[in-house]
């Protein structure tokens, strides 16, 4: 039950705005390790709406097990796809082949590069027997559910249809109003409201951002044979292809384009659409069909200068909206919710006020670095990459051929791309907080 204030207001501990993927996230790792907390998740959408998300995620290893140690993994690892081996060509829709520049796992390439970890074995798919599978395909409607039921089982009060239109932050405990006309008490305000983030605007947070005109398209295909478990990354002159192994013989993509590119992608019909799918897709997998809505998302690098104000964090995507080229920008929220609970939770074991900026800074400090660091990553691969310019495919080519023959760096990117590192949050290790 949440505490009575002075006024005898009931105070919420934690109220987070914003009830995607890392909002979710946020409030169940919050309440599994404390659940005497009070915790509030209020989102703008209708209920359904969020689970109408027909896209996919690459889940990398670091998060599955902090959803193992939430208790979500046994419940999710069936709609799961591992993805065993990546390759990686840097060509042109023209081109009648495509070498293949990088290779990560599968046995492929020239060395030793298996050092992902997966899930301890628990998935069943063809990548034990090695380390485990780089990462997994989640659907994003399946991770959603599972977050939500979770949630509920938690003792999470969860407001739909309703925003968070403003705060007032004070002590012990801001005001938050919401859309209806209602006033909750809180002594922490999260916010996970997504790259476009008002909270972060009415926090006077600044963010470094800008546009990379280009738009990531997202749909699903049907092949005919399997695809193995192998995701390939194509860098094509307009942006990256990428495709991602789902379970039976589907793949997911990420399609870059430049936005007019993109905008024209969009609007033509299945045919046309179709035709410049195969184009890049090719018929390595025999015939394809486009079996999901196509849906496009424009592209930007948003990053904000602070997470953090007395009684106010931000989380997610509010905190950082990154390119998809690396598929990591759900896999930093999840390191935000992780880093974040954790922070509330041992300060709140110590007797401390949770919304105090002593305990936030510390959360900030934690993950600000990591998450400028794969923001600029993904900026300097897109920029590198996304371009027809001579003498830069030239040392593309000969950047890709060395990094495949050296297997001590290849292994540094797949620990990068499966979380693992120093100083990740108990939570992405698979321990409890
Ligand atoms: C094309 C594409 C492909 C991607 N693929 C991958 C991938 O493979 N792997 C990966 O790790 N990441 C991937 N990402 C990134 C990933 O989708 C995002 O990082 C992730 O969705 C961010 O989640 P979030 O919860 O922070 O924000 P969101 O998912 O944007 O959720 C924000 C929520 O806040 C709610 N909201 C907004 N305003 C308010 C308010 N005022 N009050 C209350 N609620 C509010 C909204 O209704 C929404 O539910 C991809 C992104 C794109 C564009």
């Amino acid at each position: 039950m949440p505490n009575q204030g002075a006024n005898m207001d009931p105070i919420n501990d934690c109220i987070i705005a914003g009830g995607g993927y890392v909002g979710l996230s946020t409030a169940v790792a919050i309440k599994a390790s404390a659940p005497h907390l009070s915790v509030t998740l209020i989102d703008a959408a209708p209920e359904l709406a969020i689970l109408n998300d027909q896209r996919a995620s690459a889940i990398a290893a670091a998060a599955s097990r902090m959803l193992d140690q939430l208790g979500l993994w046994s419940k999710l690892v069936e709609h799961t796809q591992p993805i065993n081996e990546m390759i990686v060509t840097d060509s042109r829709t023209s081109d009648p082949v495509r070498p293949v520049f990088l290779t990560f796992g599968g046995g492929g390439g020239s060395g030793d590069d298996s050092g992902s970890e997966g899930d301890g074995g628990k998935n069943g798919g063809s990548g034990e027997g090695r380390a485990g599978p780089i990462a997994h395909m989640l659907p994003n409607r399946a991770l959603v559910t599972a977050l939500r039921d979770k949630a509920r089982q938690l003792d999470i009060q969860l407001i739909h249809e309703d925003a968070v239109v403003g705060f007032e932050t004070d002590d012990p405990a801001s005001t938050v109003y919401l859309n209806s006309g209602r006033q909750l008490k809180t002594r922490l305000l999260i916010a996970a409201d997504g790259a476009r983030s008002k909270l972060r605007d009415l926090a006077g947070i600044k963010t470094v951002h800008w546009s990379y005109d280009q738009m990531g398209i997202v749909t699903t295909v049907a092949h005919e044979r399997p695809h193995n478990g192998r995701a390939e990354e194509h860098f094509m002159p307009g942006g990256p292809f990428a495709t991602l192994p789902l379970p039976g013989n589907k793949s997911s993509l990420v399609w870059t384009e430049p936005t007019q590119n993109a905008e024209r992608l969009m609007a033509a019909d299945d045919f046309t659409f179709e035709l410049e799918l195969e184009k890049r897709f090719g018929h390595k997998l025999g015939e394809i069909e486009v079996a999901g809505p196509r849906r496009a998302f424009p592209l930007g690098l948003t990053l904000a200068r602070d997470y953090v104000r007395p009684r106010f964090a931000l989380v997610g995507d509010a905190a950082h909206g990154i390119h998809p080229i690396a598929g990591q920008g759900l896999n930093l929220g999840f390191k935000d919710a992780a880093a974040l609970a954790q922070v509330i939770v041992e300060t709140d074991r110590l007797g401390l006020d949770i919304g105090a900026m002593t305990a936030l800074e510390r959360y900030q400090q934690w993950r600000r670095f990591d998450t400028v660091q794969m923001g600029v990553v993904t900026d300097v691969l897109n920029r590198l990459f996304s371009n027809d310019i001579g003498p830069l495919r030239m040392l593309r080519t000969v950047g890709l051929g060395i990094v495949d023959r050296m297997p001590g760096l290849k292994k540094s990117f797949i620990n990068q791309a499966a979380g693992r590192g120093p100083g990740n949050p108990a939570l992405l290790n698979g321990e409890a907080i």
